[in-house]
């Protein structure tokens, strides 16, 4: 779904969850905001210097789970699904508050984000959203991963990973997230090997990490009962992911990415190198509606002959 204006919630909510890397317990309170605030993460246990924008600029750790931190050396962690939950629902602002370094994993998805968020609502404000609209192909590439964006009239994300490990293999998969079901994407989880366990427990990290919060495969199987949630899961996490990094820019995107092997660094690299190096690929843009004969059109507000979708 295109939307036209911003968003924010419609009343706070909180809930709590175990941190993945810490394994602490923090409790999460989602309050709304006013227009071009973005998203502010709040750190409600520190009295001071405790705020942290959802920026890809305030990104500074993206081994295993995307960190954000302020100019103080205050962190919050683990922010990518979250993140993800409120792209997709298109909230622009909102503040989250957090007691604890880490945001709760909660399944290791974004659904039960999704079902919290859905109980209390969206709220249109009066301020249109603006979107980055790519204009000219930008490639980029970090050791053997890839990210391509190429001008399209919706969201849309190719992916495509490449694993050893006969379980995860080569998984390809398209989405359109303004115009397809995205169920199978926000409640894919989170995967990790069983060998790395230990290895990733041994550096401090995942903690909080069990069959409960992440999709765990040994060498022929996938250790979770009941298995896989669908067909490509681990394909559609990293798409998860991605729409969540990709957040961190401040907008939505019209553009479709293609991306290989990618993850939380590859995209945080990509944003910097997208917003440093190449602004004249693309341009902010607000969308416009214009209904005729019970037809909505949108439409860009620069290039009003472009429609980019028609509902019935
Ligand atoms: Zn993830």
């Amino acid at each position: 779904m295109f939307n036209i204006f911003q968003k924010t919630i419609n009343k706070p909510v909180s809930f709590e969850g175990i941190g993945l890397h810490t394994g602490k317990t923090s409790t999460v309170k989602i309050l709304p905001s006013a227009e071009n605030q973005g998203i502010i993460f709040k750190r409600v246990d520190l009295k001071e210097n405790n705020l942290i924008d959802a920026k890809y600029t305030n990104v500074t750790s993206s081994n295993l789970c995307t960190t954000l931190e302020n100019k103080f050396q205050v962190k919050v962690s683990t922010v990518e699904h979250l993140l993800a939950a409120l792209s997709i629902l298109g909230i622009d602002n909102a503040i989250i508050e957090v007691n604890n370094e880490e945001i709760p994993i909660m399944d290791g998805s974004s659904k039960n984000f999704l079902d919290i968020l859905k109980i209390v609502g969206t709220k249109e404000l009066k301020t249109k959203k603006k979107y980055i609209k790519i204009n000219k192909e930008i490639n980029f590439n970090y050791e053997d991963k890839e990210i391509t964006i190429e001008p399209s009239s919706s969201f849309k994300i190719d992916f495509e990973l490449n694993y050893e490990n006969k379980i995860v293999g080569n998984q390809k998969n398209l989405v359109d997230i303004f115009n397809d079901n995205l169920e199978n994407i926000y409640t894919s989880r989170t995967f990790c090997f069983l060998e790395d366990v230990e290895k990733i427990k041994k550096i401090g990290l995942a903690k909080g990490g069990s069959l409960e919060n992440a999709v765990v495969i040994s060498d022929k199987t996938v250790l979770n009962k009941g298995g896989l949630r669908n067909e490509k899961e681990f394909v559609n996490h990293k798409i998860l992911d991605l729409v969540g990094d990709f957040f961190l820019s401040g907008y939505n995107f019209l553009g479709k990415v293609k991306c290989l092997k990618g993850g939380h660094k590859l995209s945080n690299l990509f944003l910097r190198q997208l917003f440093e190096k190449n602004n004249d690929k693309f341009e902010f843009i607000e969308l416009n509606v214009k209904k005729e004969d019970n037809i909505t059109k949108v439409s860009y507000k620069k290039n009003n002959i472009t429609s980019i979708a028609v509902n019935a």
